[in-house]
C-alpha cells in the first residue's frame, strides 16, 4: 500500500533493525519503546487493523502468535511473561493503520491499561 509507514519497512523502501523475517511477517523494535522488550511484529500484507481480520486472512494472526513465542523466548522473557497489544480503530489507540502487533515484556505489565 501506497504511503504506509509499515508496507515501506516491510518491502524496505524504509531501513529498520529487523530482527526477524519471514514469508508472512517482519519484527522490528518499535521507535518509541514502552518496556525493555517492544517489538512490533507486522504481516507483510496490508490489513489495515484487527477490524479487517477476515475469513480469507485469518490465518495470519495464528502464525504471529506462533513467531510472538519464539521472539520472547530468543528475547529471554517467555519464563515470566509478556503482554501483546493490539490496538484497533482510534479509541483503540492505533496510530499506524497497518495491522501491527506489539510484544511488550521485561517489566512487570498494570492493568488496565491507560
Ligand atoms: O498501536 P499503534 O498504532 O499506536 O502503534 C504504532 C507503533 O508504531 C507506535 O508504538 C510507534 O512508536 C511505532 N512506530 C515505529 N516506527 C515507525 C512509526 C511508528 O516503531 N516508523
Amino acid at each position: 500500500m501506497k504511503d504506509c509507514i509499515f508496507c515501506k519497512i516491510a518491502n524496505k523502501e524504509i531501513k529498520s533493525d529487523i530482527v526477524y523475517e519471514d514469508k508472512y511477517v517482519v519484527a522490528f523494535p518499535d521507535i518509541n519503546p514502552q518496556a525493555p522488550v517492544h517489538l512490533l511484529i507486522v504481516p507483510k500484507e496490508h490489513i489495515e487493523s484487527p477490524y479487517d481480520i477476515n475469513e480469507r486472512n485469518k490465518d495470519i494472526v495464528g502464525h504471529v502468535y506462533i513467531i510472538i513465542k519464539k521472539l520472547a523466548q530468543r528475547y529471554g522473557i517467555d519464563k515470566k511473561g509478556y503482554r501483546i497489544v493490539s490496538n484497533c480503530g482510534d479509541d483503540g489507540g492505533q496510530t499506524v493503520m497497518h495491522l501491527h502487533f506489539h510484544l511488550l515484556g521485561g517489566r512487570f505489565m498494570t492493568w488496565p491499561p491507560g
